[in-house]
């Protein structure tokens, strides 16, 4: 059972306080952003910018996002210089790393083909559209009539190669390589490779986004989610208060490590 964030802010803060660094693994979509009816209009909030872009310049902490879109798309949209994992951590960039999974790199043929004919066979489909991610592909229907779904997944099934799977999300499916990786994977990753006795701060909203607190569980892990059962510790309802979050946790730890709070940002 998750704890409402915002009323456990005095715990928050004390595990904040137990280590010298700590990584913020944040989703995009859903967490930063609001959802927009089409992906490609999921701006990023000039607050939440602001909150992200000061959190990261604190001392000891390090910024993730870790999304579900392409790494090059939420890279351009989120446009700060930090650690970006995309395709759910299929593919990782920092300030001096770059890692591909490479059992999903070597299947791009097969998906690449496979995106021809899902293509060709939803051309008829009003409001279903897919987008090439890569490494992933995701065939969208929050545009598309309430039976497009039924559609969209009997497509996909006929045309999902071998080696790869289908996951269900807010109004989309997705095809991604079956390789033993996820979002929390990645996270691990980065905790391994790049930074020791990091602490770790994790918040989604989607169902990939569980990974993450399967895989931190001694982390402090949120769900944004009102209602929906989780295995993140911590549960805030929308991106207001994801928002409110972050910023309160930026305030504890420029506090704590007397970086001051001249820069914080309403
Ligand atoms: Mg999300």
């Amino acid at each position: 059972m998750s704890t409402p964030a915002l009323s456990a802010l005095d715990a928050i803060a004390d595990e904040l306080k137990q280590s010298d660094q700590i990584l913020f693994a944040l989703d995009y979509d859903g967490t930063l952003a609001p959802i927009a009816p089409q992906p490609e209009l999921a701006a990023f909030p000039s607050p939440a910018r602001q909150v992200v872009e000061w959190l990261s310049q604190l001392p000891g902490v390090h910024v993730a996002i870790v999304s579900g879109r392409a790494l090059e798309d939420v890279k351009a949209r989120v446009a700060l210089p930090l650690i970006y994992a995309g395709n759910h951590g299929l593919e990782l960039e920092g300030p001096d790393f770059a890692y591909r999974h490479p059992q999903a790199l070597e299947r791009t043929p097969e998906l690449t083909e496979a995106i021809l004919a899902i293509n060709h066979d939803i051309s008829g489909l009003a409001g279903v559209r897919l987008e090439n991610k890569g490494l992933t592909a995701s065939v969208h229907f929050r545009n598309a009539a309430p039976e497009a779904a039924q559609a969209v997944a009997s497509i996909l099934k006929r045309h999902r190669p071998s080696g790869f799977r289908l996951h269900a999300g807010k109004k989309v499916i997705e095809l991604r390589p079956d390789v033993d990786w996820h979002k929390g994977a990645a996270v691990c990753w980065i905790m391994d490779n790049c930074f020791h006795h990091t602490r770790a701060f994790a918040m989604g909203d989607d169902l990939t986004d569980e990974d993450m607190y399967i895989s931190l569980p001694e982390q402090i892990t949120v769900c944004v989610a009102e209602h929906r059962a989780t295995h993140a510790r911590y549960r805030v309802n929308d991106v207001d208060e994801a928002l409110e979050l972050l910023r309160f946790c930026g305030g504890v730890i420029a506090a704590h490590r007397g970086a001051g709070q001249g820069q914080r940002p309403r």
